[in-house]
């Protein structure tokens, strides 16, 4: 395999699963940092910060700093102030978002008439913020999703996620959203605007076919599945759209 200029990593079931780190991933990323090689962690979840993610990754033994990680929430941010300049923006979110969106210093307001309507994961939704959001788009606010996850896991069963919501809104008003979070390429896109990559320069590395291996195609670079989390190896074998590179788990990597 060759060597690349930028490891795009996934976070559960690919780096560690809950609060156990996936060892052979660690030791991958730790031959990444002798090598002084590059390496980005992103994660569809947009309810923790960056400095808890940062805390994830450093219970588990990897020391990383925080511009490494991009997680819906934060890549969300970053995309409006790359490709909406001065953008007013009407947001649906939890804090996470919020925090986000004041770092890449953009202003939030609750007119009618925004550029913008972003939308995260907010459990104290009601409806008049998705009466605003609806009026807004019919308006002419263009929707951005951090996630388009429909449901979660719980205890009580599935519950509603983000995607819910904002299929709602994009009903109501009779758009197609944009969603940032993996499979949509828009997370590997802000990283190569930042950082000037080609996609040549880039790999994807996940778990889970459906999001990130996905998320690489999409975006057109290279992918590798590993075989520590969500999807098996046999059930990305049968996939019409394969990975560049599936492995047990990242110890089977040469750098
Ligand atoms: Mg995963």
């Amino acid at each position: 395999m060759k060597t690349y200029n930028a490891y795009c990593f996934d976070l559960d079931g690919t780096v560690y699963r809950g609060k156990e780190g996936i060892e052979s991933a660690v030791r991958f990323v730790h031959r990444l940092q002798e090598k002084g090689l590059e390496y980005y962690f992103i994660t569809n979840n947009s309810s923790k910060t960056t400095t808890q993610l940062q805390h994830a990754l450093r219970d588990v033994g990897i020391e990383t700093e925080e511009f490494r990680i991009y997680s819906s929430a934060i890549t969300t941010a970053k995309f409006i102030s790359q490709n909406y300049k001065d953008a007013k923006v009407n947001m649906i979110g939890s804090e996470g978002l919020e925090t986000a969106l004041k770092e890449e210093g953009i202003s939030v307001t609750d007119d009618l008439h925004p550029d913008v309507v972003v939308m995260g994961i907010d459990r104290t939704v009601d409806y008049m913020k998705l009466a605003r959001a609806s009026a807004a788009i019919q308006n002419g606010a263009k929707l951005i999703g951090t996630n388009k996850d429909i449901k979660f896991p719980t205890e009580y069963g599935f519950l509603p996620g983000n995607g819910s919501f904002v299929s709602l809104v994009a009903n109501v008003a009779g758009v197609e959203p944009l969603y940032v979070g993996k499979p949509s390429p828009v997370m590997l896109e802000v990283i190569q605007e930042e950082y000037g990559y080609g996609k040549e320069d880039m790999v994807m590395i996940g778990d889970n076919y459906d999001t990130d291996i996905l998320c690489g195609i999409h975006f057109g670079c290279d992918t590798i599945h590993v075989n520590t989390g969500v999807t098996s190896t046999e059930v990305v074998m049968e996939k019409e759209a394969q990975p560049t590179y599936c492995y047990e788990n990242l110890d089977q990597v040469e750098l």
